[in-house]
């Protein structure tokens, strides 16, 4: 029985914080969801001009993990918990919003250069309104695999496991290769599975997967196979499909218009979501207005 055949997603350009052009491949609009990864933009790689940076200034979120995952630069992470951290190449942060949390992101320094993932997760159902919390690893386990040398950042693969803290079943693997490479890696038939190329060139079971396209594997595969001829790198998500209908609005992801309509109006009332921890000069961000709209979870 043959798999069935993988669809291609364009990404589209689009702006973070002040100027910082990123690639958002989630969703689109045919695509909403990989597994419970629900938001995925690729950062740079950008050399910032000197006195530029990213600066993203306060802004909550509510019913989702943010997941950033740094290849170069630093940058400062700073919530409404109190937390203050650097985020450097090779490590995670991932910031659990559950009810309500609300954070900063700036370069490190100016000038510099930067290249990034940043991903939301979906918390199911029974997690959304968990207390919000924040973490970073500075570690994530490693293998190498015909060539590939792959960082598993979430779940489990390759007989390791990542000690990122997720809430349904899903997996985020990072496959960086300094030369040519070529491997197979195992994948669980009942995931769904997305892959981004993040530098140079790839072959994934012989599709060439240009910069700026989403592939994405529908359930019922077994095996994937990572080829390139060249240094690369490519980002694999997957997850189980994740089932429940849901909302992505702003900063949010919600189940019905009263929530995301609720978490709007405590944010520009000043409530629920507490104060980020000083640090940030970049200016509070505020939702688009609601008037005349009706959100419907998709
Ligand atoms: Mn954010």
């Amino acid at each position: 029985m043959s798999a069935p055949a993988p669809i291609r997603y364009p990404s589209r350009t689009s702006i973070v914080g002040e100027d910082t052009q990123i690639r958002r491949a989630l969703p689109n609009r045919e695509r909403r969801m990989v597994g419970a990864w629900c938001f995925l933009d690729h950062l740079g790689p950008v050399q910032f001009a000197p006195g530029k940076g990213m600066h993203v200034g306060p802004h909550p979120h509510i019913g989702l993990q943010t997941f950033t995952w740094m290849i170069e630069g630093e940058v400062v992470h700073r919530d409404s918990l109190g937390y203050e951290q650097v985020i450097r190449p090779g490590q995670v942060n991932l910031m659990t919003a559950g009810r309500g949390i609300a954070h900063t992101e700036d370069s490190a320094q100016d000038g510099a250069v930067m290249h990034a993932a940043q991903l939301w997760i979906a918390l199911p159902d029974a997690e959304k309104n968990r207390e919000p919390a924040f973490q970073n690893y500075a570690e994530l386990p490693t293998a190498d695999a015909g060539g590939w040398r792959a960082t598993v950042l979430a779940g489990s693969a390759l007989g390791l496991t990542a000690p990122t803290q997720v809430y349904s079943p899903l997996v985020g693997i990072d496959f960086t290769a300094a030369a040519a490479a070529d491997t197979v890696l195992p994948l669980q038939a009942d995931f769904e599975y997305g892959a981004m190329v993040l530098r140079g060139q790839a072959e994934l079971d012989g599709e060439a997967l240009p910069t700026g396209e989403l592939l994405y594997f529908p359930p019922g595969r077994t095996g994937l196979r990572l080829r390139c001829s060249a240094a690369a790198q490519v980002l694999l998500l997957g997850g189980r499909p994740f089932g429940e209908p849901i909302m992505v609005w702003w900063n949010f992801v919600a189940r019905t218009h009263e929530e995301i309509q609720q978490a709007a109006d405590d944010w520009n009332a000043g409530q629920r979501f507490g104060t980020v921890r000083e640090g940030s000069n970049a200016h509070r961000l505020t939702p688009p207005s609601l008037d005349g709209v009706h959100l419907r979870p998709s």
